[in-house]
C-alpha cells in the first residue's frame, strides 16, 4: 500500500522541481505539488530562496557582461 498522497513530493523531488523550474515552465500539476510541498516543508523554501538569489546574481552578471559589446 502506498503511503504518500498523489500530490505529496519528497524534499528530493521538490528540489529537483525547483531546479527544473529555472529553465522551463512546470506542468500545472507539478507546480501545484511543489507549492504544496513548500507550504509544509521548512527546508525547501530556504533552498528556493537560495536559488532565487543565485538567479538574480546570474542575471546581473549577464547584464554586466552583456553591456560590454
Ligand atoms: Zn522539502
Amino acid at each position: 500500500m502506498k503511503s504518500s498522497l498523489p500530490f505529496m513530493r519528497s524534499c528530493k523531488e521538490a528540489s529537483a522541481l525547483l531546479i527544473a523550474r529555472e529553465d522551463q515552465t512546470l506542468p500545472l500539476r507539478e507546480s501545484l505539488a511543489l507549492r504544496l510541498h513548500l507550504a509544509i516543508c521548512a527546508a525547501c523554501p530556504r533552498f528556493e530562496r537560495q536559488l532565487l538569489t543565485l538567479r538574480n546574481a546570474m542575471k546581473q552578471w549577464r547584464n554586466y557582461s552583456g553591456d560590454d559589446k
